[in-house]
């Protein structure tokens, strides 16, 4: 491990234009659960009805329960880890170019992170689908609190900047994400099993035009084996001792 560690050490100093790519495991040491595999959000609440568009233009109801029991309290309550700290750090140090993100939870921005991609959008921020009003989530909650489903002072529904599923990603993200892999140097992957398209196209846009790859996940990744450097384990802890 140690060995493992100081090869990391030594790629991330002869980077110049670093690219962090983060996935559920990275926010899942400051206490949010994963939505895939065992023990995930996803076996208690089927997204086929609680997150996803066509049911929720018919009946927003059910996303707005979800959001109200298990979206809102886990989110309102996270903090940053000493991973989104480390990855503050190395933008300070002007090393870091861009963090892509599968997260929606905001926490990188929490951390002091700027030049945040967010490929699935945001929790944090809540549109009205009449006038456009965006509400923050404490806003949001509010209104949630006094009618189901809640309504924006126009009378219009809301809707959150999170995608659901059926909806198409943000194009203007996923664009910029693509533009920042092509022209890294160094594509690190934090805490993301890479399965989930076109996010995990990224991965190999970076390694095809010339930048090194690194996977530091919990599980192994269909792309180990074009990876630089694969390391199973916590992204925090690897991260805080690099950094
Ligand atoms: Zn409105």
């Amino acid at each position: 491990m140690d060995e493992v560690v100081k090869s990391l050490k030594k790629i991330i100093n002869e980077s110049n234009k670093i690219v962090a790519f983060t996935g559920a495991g990275f926010s899942a040491e400051s206490g949010i659960s994963t939505f895939r595999g065992a023990g995930g959000l996803w076996s208690k609440y089927d997204p086929n009805i609680y997150a996803n568009i066509n049911v929720f233009l018919q009946d927003s109801t059910y996303y707005w329960n979800f959001f109200k029991d298990e979206r809102y309290p886990v989110i309102k309550k996270a903090k940053p880890n000493p991973g989104h700290y480390a990855l503050v750090k190395l933008e300070k140090s002007g090393k870091l170019y861009r963090v892509i993100t599968q997260n929606i939870d905001g926490l990188h921005q929490e951390a002091g992170q700027t030049g945040v991609i967010e490929l699935h959008g945001s929790t944090r921020k809540i549109n009205c689908l009449s006038c456009g009003k965006v509400y923050s989530m404490d806003e949001a909650y509010k209104l949630l609190e006094k009618e189901l489903p809640p309504k924006c002072s126009c009378g219009g529904n809301l809707k959150p900047g999170t995608i659901l599923f059926g909806e198409p990603l943000p194009q203007d993200a996923v664009d910029m994400a693509k533009i920042a892999s092509k022209n890294c140097d160094l594509f690190i992957v934090l805490g993301s099993s890479l399965v989930v398209f076109p996010a995990a196209s990224m991965p190999r846009i970076a390694k095809k035009n010339g930048a090194k790859l690194v996977i530091i996940n919990i599980d192994p990744t269909p792309f180990d084996e074009i990876a630089d450097i694969v390391i199973n384990g916590s992204t925090s802890k690897i991260l805080s001792e690099v950094i």
